[in-house]
């Protein structure tokens, strides 16, 4: 069997893991900070706040943002549900922007047009959550440009980009947006089991996802209202949740991020051979930009006859090659059609759904096996 993505776990990530189960510390010890800091470095941010899953990072990213009743976000219909729900979770409302087909991000020019058409509305969102979809960075410097002519935040779903790079910066170290969230889900770039992380250059924001992903409680003396009673003294300072991530996860996460080098170069490699093995098939991969480094998190392609795509994917499938398809449009998903969103709403989007298939992607699938995965997607569509 041939899985869409997997994760890959070495010797020495077993070793990490054993032995802080060895340690005083199982949660909340030295590996939390270590990985926070570890990560910070990488992404050139000054803060980073790791939590239980991205999804609980993108529900405190937009509470630090003061995200709650009445406010509205946006973000890509092409995601996983998670980048709607978090501002869902806070009581907002939410909108999408439709994407460009051939990057499957988020379209300027379709954000561009909602906004003029907002401000004439008087209903300007709060927040944008672009998503870089697939790995490959949304255009972040013509958003930001948006951001400052109509005043909302951004908050970056880099649940797909760990490691990948914009204009030459690391994404997340929050030159363009103000908070940027990633996954460390077994399927993505580097894993911790479940988890994810907020980064941040601002220290009022880190400070509230802190307090935040630990019931809102805060043991720092400078944010406290009047003086401690002694050294056992907390305060709750709001109303917060248990969103935090284990020593036992971070330690792995610890060992992953030494590896995330060969393991985006692996990646790389492999989107680059399926680039050249997929010519001449009557499918297009997704564009990619040239100043964005994508951190291939899926290799998707977008088959040139839409009405194929059942019979592809069962015949990949019967052959044990489990592609998948990203995304089932959010506001096609019964919670928000509920909410009235419905089919039509984002075109390219829907269109992308129609089309779209996505091909094994891991730093583990060996050579052999992406020529298998290629010349059976050869005889599905030939056939
Ligand atoms: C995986 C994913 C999430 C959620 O990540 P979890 O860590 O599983 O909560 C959010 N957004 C996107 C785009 C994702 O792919």
């Amino acid at each position: 069997m041939i899985p869409y993505g997997r994760q890959s776990v070495d010797e020495a990530d077993i070793q990490a893991v054993v032995d802080v189960l060895r340690s005083d510390w199982l949660t909340q010890g030295p590996a939390v900070a270590g990985f926070e800091e570890a990560v910070a470095a990488h992404c050139r941010a000054r803060h980073a706040v790791a939590v239980n899953s991205a999804t609980s990072a993108l529900h405190l990213a937009c509470l630090a943002l003061g995200v709650g009743k009445g406010s509205l976000v946006w973000t890509s219909p092409n995601s996983f549900v998670a980048s709607a729900n978090c501002a869902r979770m806070c009581g907002a409302d939410v909108d999408f922007v439709d994407i460009g087909l051939s990057s499957a991000n988020m379209s300027v020019s379709a954000l561009a047009e909602k906004l003029a058409l907002a401000e004439k509305a008087g209903r300007l969102p709060q927040v944008v959550i672009p998503v870089h979809f697939a790995g490959q960075p949304c255009e972040m410097a013509e958003i930001r440009v948006l951001a400052e002519r109509y005043g909302f935040k951004i908050i970056e779903d880099a649940s797909h980009a760990v490691g990948a790079a914009y204009r030459g910066d690391p994404i997340g170290n929050g030159r363009y947006a103000d908070i940027a969230v990633f996954s460390f889900h077994p399927v993505k770039i580097i894993t911790t089991g479940e988890g994810g992380m907020a980064l941040t250059n601002d220290d009022v924001l880190a400070g509230q996802m802190r307090s935040l992903r630990s019931h809102g409680i805060t043991r720092d003396v400078s944010r406290m209202e009047g003086a401690a009673d002694g050294d056992w003294y907390y305060q709750q300072l709001g109303l917060g949740f248990n969103y935090r991530i284990t020593d036992i996860q971070a330690a792995l996460g610890i060992s992953q991020l030494q590896r995330l080098d060969a393991l985006l170069a692996r990646r790389n490699a492999l989107a680059q051979q399926y680039h050249d093995l997929l010519r001449g098939l009557p499918l297009q991969p997704l564009s990619q930009h040239p100043h964005r480094s994508s951190a291939w998190h899926l290799y998707v392609v977008h088959l040139d006859d839409a009405g194929h795509r059942q019979q592809v994917y069962n015949h990949l499938h019967a052959a044990g090659i489990k592609v998948n398809v990203h995304y089932i449009p959010i506001h096609l998903q019964p919670y928000y059609r509920r909410l009235g969103f419905g089919p039509g709403d984002f075109p390219m989007a829907e269109e992308h759904y129609r089309r779209s298939l996505s091909l094994p992607l891991y730093p583990d699938l060996r050579n052999e096996d992406q020529k298998t995965v290629v010349e059976t997607l050869r005889s599905a569509i030939l056939q």
